[in-house]
């Protein structure tokens, strides 16, 4: 797209946000599946090497594809987003080969042995081992607390030692959310790196960057690609910076990156990202609504319910309060189980962000190795089934649903 144009809506630039005209005039980005490129002359290899020419050298250090889907992502993290003089706030994104691939690329290049994350104790489970399992074989380690409570998260923060704030919000399994703005505000008073997993609401619902967040990550797996066709994820920065040289390089030589076929298919499911997310958000809504009133259900964790605890800073933080959402059965371990036996359009399967309704049932499936004391106090009962509601007609999914529970 034209840079001189300006767009009002978000769909407009979902859809040609990122696009730079095809030397060979292709109407849609052509998936550049090469590892290397040539150059004219020994001379312009050396300028490209020394980066007083812009060029690709090797796809693991970038593929015009690849730079395209990051592109789109970062114009989307920001649209709309001023910075304190009144521009337009500028990201870089990197395209990785999946959400952890980003993540590990973020906590290698900005911790050190002897640091501290603090971060909330829902998160995604490979978020969490990474944090509780990896990162302190390197002497960097975790506050894990309830960062819904400011006052205790403002505390640690100023007891020293913090190096970065990691938020997930809304968090993986439970849909817990925390309130980016006081959090940021507070670990900006005291130095703190913040970095945001924006996967759950994705841009068109949360812009964390809104709220002086200095990275934020997705597993485009998800809601951004939309389709469940590939892996990948995406880091992006806004110091350019830092992101251009330091960040560059250790994503380089860890060698996370994206492919090109992966990055076309995610372009692809971003053009409709706006219309998926306002469906998935509509049926997620008549879906908690049917739900929270069923005998055989013991509660809904659904951000768009004035039941719940993080309504209001959900609200506050998100368009729509999202596609997903957790309920409880009022059954064991068996019932769970059975109930997911008995579903028949909606599919039984981990993951999210597909256009297919999607259930799983976490303490026999992604939790079964958590030991019960464990996961009850992470939020995962026994009866807790995670779903991403599609955006198939939603009286079907009901339907399907209510089969299933009676
Ligand atoms: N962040 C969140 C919130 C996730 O749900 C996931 C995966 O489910 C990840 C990160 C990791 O992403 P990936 O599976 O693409 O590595």
């Amino acid at each position: 797209m034209d840079k001189e144009f300006n767009v009002s809506g978000f769909s407009s630039l979902a859809v040609h946000g990122g696009h730079k005209q095809d030397p060979m005039y292709a109407h849609q980005v052509p998936i550049y599946a090469s590892s290397t490129y040539v150059y004219d002359t020994a001379e312009q290899g050396m300028r490209r090497f020394s980066g007083d020419e812009e060029g690709y050298i090797y796809s693991r250090w970038g593929n015009p594809t690849m730079t395209e889907a990051a592109d789109k992502i970062a114009v989307l993290e920001t649209f709309g987003v001023k910075n304190k003089n009144g521009s337009v706030l500028e990201v870089k994104g990197i395209l990785h080969a999946s959400g952890m691939a980003a993540i590990s690329t973020l906590m290698v290049a900005t911790l050190k042995p002897g640091v501290k994350i603090l971060t909330h104790f829902s998160l995604y489970g490979g978020t969490d081992e990474l944090v509780q399992k990896i990162l302190p074989g390197l002497n960097i380690t975790a506050e894990i607390v309830d960062l819904r409570d400011l006052n205790k998260a403002e505390g640690i923060m100023k007891s020293g030692g913090i190096k970065m704030l990691y938020l997930e919000t809304p968090a993986n399994p439970t849909i817990q959310c925390v309130d980016i703005e006081e959090l940021s505000k507070i670990a900006k008073r005291h130095n703190i790196i913040v970095a945001c997993d924006n996967t759950f609401a994705t841009p068109y619902l949360q812009q964390p960057f809104r709220y002086d967040v200095d990275f934020v990550v997705h597993s485009t797996t998800k809601f951004l690609n939309g389709h469940g066709t590939a892996i990948g994820g995406i880091l992006l920065g806004r110091d350019l910076q830092l992101m251009k040289t330091h960040i560059t390089k250790v994503h380089r030589l860890l060698g996370g990156n994206g492919n090109p076929f992966d990055a076309f298919l995610l372009i692809q499911g971003i053009k409709t990202l706006e219309l998926r997310m306002d469906r998935h958000c509509h049926n997620a809504m008549a879906v908690a609504t049917f739900l929270e009133k069923h005998a055989a259900v013991s509660k809904v964790n659904y951000t768009g319910l004035t039941s719940h605890p993080d309504h209001d800073v959900a609200l506050k933080q998100m368009k729509h309060p999202g596609g997903m959402l957790s309920f409880e059965l009022k059954k064991d371990l068996q019932g769970g189980i059975d109930f997911m036996n008995r579903l028949k359009m909606c599919v039984r399967t981990v993951s999210l962000g597909t256009c297919d309704t999607l259930l799983s049932h976490p303490a026999s499936m992604s939790h079964a190795g958590i030991p019960k004391e464990q996961r009850i106090k992470y939020g995962i009962s026994d009866g807790l089934i995670r779903m991403n509601v599609g955006i198939e007609n939603v009286q079907d999914i009901i339907s399907d649903l209510e089969q299933a529970l009676n």
